[in-house]
């Protein structure tokens, strides 16, 4: 178990797609152990591997008591809309408007390789999407309503808000 180095926004390897986990074994059990440790103590709601410099598809969020891991997440359904503030451990610093599916389901394996399913509205299916993109080399900043709604936050209120939109 530790902490890893959140890379930010420069680095390449936020662009790239990130691959699909052959197998969840051992080593991939260990980076979902290193991810949860890396995430609480940011701290953020949730985090993708190429965050912390893996190209694997492997995602943890936690936005409530629940903590979800997704290897190879696929999205399944998403409905409705919601339109709010989002920000990112890669982007420290800044926050902006992201329009979201309201309600989402994804399917995944969990630590164990077994197929799970996860189904969140509100903040949850706000961090499921941002994760997801993530493993697709998508900022939360490609996707803003508008460019103007960027903004930097004082690091006070930052961490006020970190929970909110850290992920
Ligand atoms: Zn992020």
């Amino acid at each position: 178990m530790a902490v890893l180095p959140i890379l930010t926004q420069e680095a390449p390897i936020l662009r790239q797609r990130a691959k699909r986990v052959p197998r969840v074994d051992d080593s991939i059990r260990k980076l979902i152990d290193d991810m949860v440790d890396t995430m609480v103590a940011a701290p953020g709601v949730g985090l993708a591997a190429p965050q912390v410099g893996v190209g694997l598809r492997v995602a943890v969020i936690k936005t409530d008591q629940n903590l979800h891991t997704l290897v190879n997440p696929e999205m399944v359904k998403a409905e409705g809309e919601q339109i709010g503030m989002e920000g990112c451990l890669s982007v420290p610093g800044y926050v902006g408007e992201v329009k979201r599916a309201l309600r989402v389901v994804a399917r995944g394996l969990n630590r164990n390789g077994r197929p799970v399913r996860v189904k969140g509205d509100g903040l949850l299916a706000r961090a499921i999407q941002h994760e997801i993109d993530h493993l697709d080399g998508i900022l939360f900043t490609d996707r803003l309503t508008s460019l103007g709604t960027l903004r930097k936050v004082e690091l006070e209120e930052e961490e006020q808000k970190a929970e909110l939109v850290g992920a």
